[in-house]
């Protein structure tokens, strides 16, 4: 019974973690540099990282690390030297500090070796990802946004996108970064003696994509160092003016980080401003979708009539209906309906949302 261990050994590591009474500080990293042979490097840093206490995810490839880990606060010191130290491309790697967070996420160490640490459709293997653009701190990122000379590309998804962006930054239509990325060359043919700006969330995958616009030969290609996460700290520690609107998509209980006053969205229910997602409340359905306060109240938390009849049925019958149905992540598109789901359900209603 492998699985009953599992689980039961899984419960009283999580149990051991919340018994702890060292607080932890919950960190994220990543670092794009050429690992030879990933799996000796796994190994290594993992009895580091064990003895240490570290628990969390951590994505290594021959193409670089991406972790997401807490760190026994006592341990601190520690673990940055032993990380500094693991690799001379990790000496001072930038390390992403989660302030509002317990450090209680994680209660095991998961090191895995993987083809890369984001998947992004390339092979061609003259692509070298750690050949990447040139870094802008908060102060330059501003300069550029001032520069008419200068395109900033969105390279994160249509609903992030929707919330929050830099002003007159240059959205790439696809849902899946792999395809985005020779669609921002197609798109960007015509600006190659441009500067090219590129951004994402918190830098991994806009850092990626600057990799491939060398690749294709655009020389002006720089990248917003830690993402938006990053610029966002510095421009407000520093007293910057900011040049993102709206705001920040996470996966959080607040779904996005409020950074400028302004909301750019619009509820997919009736078309009123409002920047709020929200997941469908039919379990069945569960669709990522925007909705303001009084379709919430009309729709009960539901993305359309179907979803909240559907909710109110007989557990049994639910179950029923959504067997068969696919269940992956669910998004609403404004300009392309429902996505990532060969699920037939209909859509929610979009009176007045029809620009
Ligand atoms: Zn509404
Ligand atoms: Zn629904």
């Amino acid at each position: 019974m492998p699985v009953l261990h599992n689980r039961v050994s899984n419960e009283e590591l999580k149990a051991r973690m919340l018994a702890e009474t060292e607080p932890r500080t919950t960190v994220s990293f990543y670092k794009y540099f050429t690992i030879d042979d990933p799996k000796a490097f796994r190994d290594r840093l993992y009895v580091q990282f064990e003895q240490r206490k570290v628990f969390g995810r951590i994505y290594i490839a021959t193409e670089g690390i991406n972790a997401q880990i807490s760190v026994p606060n006592n341990q601190f010191d520690s673990f940055k030297e032993a990380l500094f130290s693991a690799h001379p491309a990790l000496d001072q790697v930038r390390l992403n500090i989660a302030l509002e967070d317990d450090g209680k996420s994680f209660w095991v160490l998961r090191m895995k070796v993987r083809a890369r640490i984001v998947a992004d459709g390339i092979d061609d293997p003259t692509f070298n990802p750690a050949k990447v653009g040139q870094y802008l701190k908060a102060e330059q990122v501003n300069a550029m946004a001032e520069d008419p000379n200068t395109v900033f590309v969105d390279m994160r998804n249509h609903y992030e996108y929707e919330v929050g962006h830099f002003k007159n930054a240059l959205e790439i239509p696809s849902d899946t970064f792999r395809d985005q990325l020779p669609m921002a060359v197609d798109m960007l043919n015509d600006a190659r003696d441009k500067n090219i700006v590129m951004y994402c969330t918190g830098g991994i995958r806009c850092e990626k994509a600057s990799a491939y616009m060398l690749h294709h030969g655009f020389e002006n290609v720089y990248h917003v160092e830690g993402g938006i996460i990053e610029y966002a700290r510095q421009a407000k520690a520093k007293g910057l003016p900011l040049k993102f609107i709206g705001k920040n998509f996470v996966f959080d209980e607040r779904m996005g980080e409020r950074i400028s006053d302004e909301v750019i969205a619009h509820c997919h229910q009736c078309g009123a401003s409002c920047d709020t997602h929200t997941n469908c409340r039919n379990e069945g359905c569960h669709l990522l979708f925007i909705q303001c306060p009084n379709c919430a109240a009309t729709y009960e938390g539901c993305c359309s009539r179907v979803c909240q009849d559907e909710m109110k049925l007989p557990l049994e019958e639910q179950r029923a209906r959504r067997s068969g149905r696919e269940n992956g992540m669910k998004i609403f598109n404004k300009s392309k309906g429902l996505l990532t789901s060969s699920l037939r359900i209909p859509l929610p209603e979009t009176k007045g949302n029809t620009e």
